[in-house]
């Protein structure tokens, strides 16, 4: 049997939706599990919609996630180009094919007698195919004019797809599409279609968007008289509510800005791979190598996946709980605050240390760490509007702030013995830990969160922590 050889074929039109990557993760897993190849194709036809910088976007948005190609885009291969654009002569080349055959003919009704068909078509209350209205005497074709099919072959179809099963459709579902456009260059159904022959691509795998062109391109496959490849068609990604297809306005953000709030690689790839698909097993986990052995097309589900950020979320703290302080290290680089810089790495590596089961999102980091690189900005409002001491006179919080001094005089500055210090000081206040923990913590950080206080300490060390404490004395007074 050939080498199974999938390709990921995105359009460089700026924003890579989570959609994009799940269309990307499932072709590299099919290749990567059968020793096959990973092709990257960037579709750039459509000069409308192209951004400047978009195809760097992608290529880096794969890479940082481990989707590693084998042939394409920057690093060419066997069949390059792998940019559409640069692969004109070999559609031309087909597409002469088609119009020796009589396959295809030159188009250039204008756009208002296109109107004026259309029209005609709802007056009878018909739907618009263009066959309708082929023209008699079609021009010679060159470039500049617009190359057509022409559906020489009315026929009902029907087809087998690896995730949705036996399909068909008759032949309403047939036009003369668009070939080559005025510009010269291929649409996406014409310009797929030759590259993925040319390209020996065994398996497509995309979204179920296309599954309604397939009459089309099994007709123009078989006027080309290209063998056509497993089709495996996945279905929508639906908002949180489960009824829609997941649009920014959900709060779906682009891949980019999701791994820019710190949402692990592996969380991102774990998540994105088990929106629609699981093995049938309760596991959750998945690393890559894991995805490469289990994942398979015909267990991808057929309805559409509901988007849920929290689930994403819920799974990048188990990520994060997941590797050691050293391994996680490394990813938080960009993530701790700028005075960190001014720390150790032993140092970072003890704040990470204390906060990692606190984190959801690498971005965390910087407020949840900044006091431990530089003094807090004191906020006397923060500590009289905190809920549990609201109901308090400022005397009394001194107190409590002073018998903390007392009690932390001359102590040993370990966390065990640190915790046993402060369950003194519970009973010797006569406070709950609510309270009085609540005024130390704030004392400490002015953060709205922090870690277990004994450990924050050890982290400041004896003087930092009696200094601040000082401090929010003098606030208070
Ligand atoms: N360029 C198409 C897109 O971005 C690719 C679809 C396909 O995988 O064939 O939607």
């Amino acid at each position: 049997m050939s080498k199974i050889r999938t390709r990921f074929a995105p359009s460089p039109t700026g924003y890579i939706h989570i959609g994009n990557v799940r269309s990307a993760i499932y072709p590299y897993l099919i290749a990567k599990q059968s020793g096959g190849k990973f092709v990257l194709r960037i579709e750039d036809t459509d000069r409308n919609r192209y951004v400047e910088g978009a195809t760097e976007l992608i290529e880096a948005t794969l890479k940082r996630l481990g989707l590693n190609w084998d042939e394409g885009a920057d690093i060419g291969g066997k069949y390059a180009p792998y940019f559409q654009t640069e692969r004109k002569e070999i559609y031309h080349k087909w597409a002469k094919r088609l119009i020796d055959k009589g396959l295809a003919y030159a188009d250039d009704t204008p756009p208002d007698q296109i109107e004026a068909y259309k029209k005609i078509a709802r007056d009878q209350k018909q739907p618009f195919l263009f066959r309708d209205f082929r023209p008699k005497n079609p021009p010679a074709w060159r470039e500049g004019i617009a190359l057509r099919f022409k559906q020489a072959n009315l026929k009902r179809w029907h087809w087998h797809d690896v995730v949705m099963g036996d399909l068909s459709a008759g032949e309403g579902a047939l036009d003369d599409f668009i070939l080559i456009k005025q510009d010269g260059l291929p649409t996406y159904n014409f310009g797929h279609i030759i590259d993925d022959a040319e390209m020996k691509i065994t398996h497509i795998i995309r979204g179920q968007e296309y599954i309604s062109s397939m009459p089309n391109y099994l007709s123009l496959y078989e006027a080309l008289e290209i063998k056509y490849p497993i089709f495996a068609h996945v279905p929508h990604i639906l908002g949180a509510t489960g009824t829609k297809k997941l649009s920014k306005r959900d709060g779906a953000k682009s891949v980019t800005e999701y791994l820019d709030e710190g949402v692990l690689e592996e969380a991102l790839l774990n998540f994105l791979a088990c929106l629609g698909w699981n093995d049938g097993s309760e596991k959750e986990i998945w690393t890559m190598a894991e995805l490469v052995k289990a994942f398979s097309l015909d267990k991808v589900q057929r309805s559409g996946a509901r988007f849920d950020e929290n689930k994403l979320l819920w799974l990048n703290g188990q990520w994060l709980r997941s590797f050691t302080i050293d391994e996680l290290y490394p990813r938080c680089q960009a993530f701790f605050p700028p005075p960190a810089q001014n720390y150790p790495e032993t140092y970072q590596k003890q704040v990470l240390g204390v906060l990692q089961d606190r984190l959801k999102v690498l971005k965390d980091l910087e407020v949840m760490s900044i006091y431990f690189f530089e003094e807090p900005k004191a906020d006397v409002a923060m500590i009289l509007g905190n809920k549990f001491l609201r109901k308090y006179q400022k005397s009394e919080l001194t107190d409590w702030l002073e018998q903390t001094l007392t009690v932390l005089e001359a102590t040993t500055w370990t966390s065990d013995v640190l915790q046993k210090k402060l369950n003194q000081l519970l009973e010797i206040t006569n406070r709950k830990p609510a309270e009085l923990f609540s005024l130390i913590r704030i004392a400490l950080s002015y953060a709205p969160f922090s870690p277990a206080l004994n450990d924050t300490m050890v982290i400041l060390g004896a003087q930092t922590t009696k200094t601040r404490i000082k401090n929010a004395i003098q606030l208070l007074r």
